[in-house]
């Protein structure tokens, strides 16, 4: 293969921006594969904890002069020694965090959670989708088939990942109801998929009209309504009374997250995805007396992950159907720009 000797790569300097830098084009080592980019999707954590400022800490911390990218997915083009499963050609989604692969966590697949000294993040701690080549450990690859597209991918690599574990972890299927507080673009892949694992009512919350059209118009949601001080009687007039049996809140929004659990029904479950900020609630009748199983749960697992994809090739569903605006690597600027409005669905970057 002739490959350039160097690429040029976004990085988030934390001022609202972003910036380009030289890069030298990585070479695979022992157990590594060097994908070429061909999606890089833009999530709102990117937004939250690294574009507006660098308020990430631990494992949401950004060494700067990273490249951005926690969402790529992408064509093998070098494989180093002592690979084992991957080759030259293979289409890839990046399970987005290199954990050391030994502690508990990462044998359980759920390298998000390792607490080694050497776990790095893509787009956070090393080099991530936001350049035309990705240096990335082989166990962390996920074959992509070939009837999902590269933005398939790359939108299972973080948010829909995100929503399925939520929902798998609740075991959500056709006897439930879901209700959905946020539809940004981890909002709009839980109804998604919420609806491909056979719940038959799905109804949506948020402040912003442009979103809870678009989820009307996705499939996401059957009902969109405005998340404010009547939306809880709303919720309950729409479900006999009740509440839904499955919420999962993806705003990150304390009163959002607040009607999620509100508007979960007696015996329910509710999980709470939307990163950051906190909620304030009454525990007795929100939480202990209508007998409420609420979950944190944050990313997915490697098995899970490889589950998701494998569903929704089988399905023929696609996540890239979410994607509003696509922009060039050169573009990134704007593309975060439009992220960050916080109006959109999915922004990504896609490579030729
Ligand atoms: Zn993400
Ligand atoms: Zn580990």
């Amino acid at each position: 293969m002739t490959k350039s000797k160097t690429m040029t790569g976004a990085i988030l300097p934390g001022n609202s921006t972003v910036e380009f830098r030289e890069f030298a084009v990585p070479t695979p080592g022992p157990g590594q594969v060097l994908v070429q980019m061909k999606a890089s999707s833009i999530c709102g954590s990117d937004v939250r904890a690294i574009y507006r400022a660098h308020t990430g800490k631990g494992d949401e911390g950004y060494r700067p002069g990273t490249v951005a990218g926690h969402e790529p997915s992408g064509q093998i083009v070098e494989v180093g020694p002592n690979c084992k499963e991957f080759k030259v050609g293979d289409r890839v989604i990046l399970y987005h965090i290199s954990g050391c692969g030994c502690c508990d966590d990462c044998k359980e697949g759920y390298m998000i959670s390792c607490h080694n000294e050497h776990r790095a993040a893509y787009g956070w701690q090393r080099n991530g989708g936001h350049a035309p080549y990705l240096l990335a450990e082989e166990n962390t690859c996920i074959h992509l088939p070939d009837n999902l597209t590269y933005l398939d991918g790359a939108l299972i690599a973080c948010g829909f990942g995100t929503a399925w574990e939520a929902l798998t972890r609740m075991r959500t299927g056709g006897r439930d109801r879901l209700l959905i507080t946020g539809l940004g673009p981890v909002g709009l892949a839980a109804g998604i998929l919420g609806r491909a694992l056979g719940v038959s009512e799905i109804i949506g919350l948020d402040t912003s009209a442009a979103r809870m059209d678009m989820a009307k118009k996705f499939g996401a949601v059957d009902l969109a309504i405005t998340s404010d001080g009547e939306a809880l009687d709303k919720i309950k007039a729409l479900t006999g009374g009740k509440g839904c049996e499955v919420s999962i809140d993806c705003s990150g929004v304390g009163p959002a997250r607040a009607l999620a659990l509100k508007g979960t029904r007696q015996w329910g479950r509710c999980a709470f995805v939307g990163e950051g900020n906190d909620i304030q609630f009454d525990v007795s009748p929100f939480l202990i007396h209508p007998q409420i199983t609420l979950f944190g749960s944050w990313v997915t697992s490697l098995g899970h992950m490889t589950e998701l994809t494998e569903r929704l090739s089988r399905w023929d569903l696609h996540p890239d159907k979410t994607v509003t605006h696509r922009f060039k690597l050169e573009e990134t600027g704007e593309a975060y720009r439009v992220a960050a409005e916080g109006q959109s669905g999915k922004v990504a970057i896609v490579f030729e």
